[in-house]
């Protein structure tokens, strides 16, 4: 085989990755995010929800109740957050969204209606609910954004490329590295990038939190004081490694009142530690634009057992 290396040299010993730094002063970043799902996953995934109130009333719990208490919690702190926001959310809580905006948080792209990217079938899907998300947030906010993350984490590996042509600057949301880095849209020499801030299952409140009967969650519901201790020794030892933390709430999962007050003792320790930059996604990207990093290409895998292996009984 004759492929580019993934990885051309490895140096392990240092924990930052080649030509990596943060801005002077500070050692590490976090970065506390918010996608507002609100209906439009149940929609997409069991569009025959739409006629079940209670399911409704529990998404609609994001925009109508969380995201309010979420904005006090952000406006106590003093801090800016980056919200992700699916079209079909700006659509259905347009004074929601340009709360968020008018509070002065980044708001990015998070799908139409919250389409994982492993349903597009073809690129030419993909592109549609990416135009038909920009269109939703301009007409609701008169927002471009420049950051995208895909519905569900899901990516394709045409997805970079479509995102550089329509003008993004970063992707968050792949799960290869703890530090910001440059990723490139293809394997070709001076192929264009973008810049891609990790993220992880493991800080997401879906996971812990939310419960849904028949739709999502087991129904057990893990304590918020067990769940901020388990973000707060990922936080610790992030810093560490000088790396990202980047953590994802759901408004609808995590605006509920004892979940707030938890994530509030999480922002507050995370303040309280020297040279820890808190920043939006926008304002972290911003910064690694400014590197020389040597991009990092994602190449699709061609499964080996797809040819006959030599030596094997039938060959
Ligand atoms: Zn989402």
């Amino acid at each position: 085989m004759n492929l580019p290396e993934e990885v051309a040299e490895l140096d392990w010993r240092s924990p930052l990755p080649a030509g990596f730094r943060w801005p002077a002063g500070k050692r590490a970043a976090a970065c506390f995010s918010f996608d507002v799902d609100a209906e439009s996953p149940i929609l997409f995934e069991h569009p025959e929800a739409a006629g079940w109130l209670d399911t409704m009333s529990h998404q609609a719990y994001g925009p109508r109740t969380g995201v309010p208490r979420l904005l006090r919690l952000l406006d106590r702190r003093g801090i800016r957050a980056t919200f992700f926001v699916p079209g079909y959310t700006a659509e259905r809580w347009p004074a929601v969204v340009r709360a968020i905006r008018d509070a002065g948080h980044e708001i990015a792209h998070h799908g139409y209606l919250h389409e994982g990217g492993h349903s597009a079938p073809d690129l030419a899907t993909e592109e549609v609910r990416l135009l038909r998300g920009l269109e939703a947030l301009d007409q609701v906010a008169g927002v471009r954004p420049i950051g995208y993350r895909g519905p569900m984490w899901e990516l394709t590996y045409r997805t970079p490329a479509l995102l550089v042509k329509h003008g993004f600057r970063y992707d968050s949301g792949l799960m290869d590295a703890d530090h910001p880095y440059r990723l490139a849209v293809s394997a070709d020499e001076g192929a264009p990038s973008l810049v891609e801030l990790s993220a992880h299952w493991s800080l997401d409140d879906w996971e812990p939190y939310a419960y849904l009967p028949g739709i999502t969650g087991s129904g057990v519901i893990a304590s918020p004081a067990e769940v901020v201790a388990r973000w707060e020794l990922e936080l610790d030892a992030m810093v560490e490694e000088g790396a990202l933390f980047m953590l994802t709430n759901h408004p609808f999962v995590s605006g509920r009142a004892s979940r707030v007050v938890a994530l509030e003792t999480l922002i507050q320790r995370a303040q309280a530690i020297p040279g820890l930059w808190v920043a939006t996604a926008e304002e972290i990207c911003t910064w690694v634009e400014t590197l020389d990093l040597r991009p990092v290409v994602h190449r699709p895998h061609e499964p080996p057992f797809s040819t006959p292996v030599a030596n094997s009984p039938q060959s």
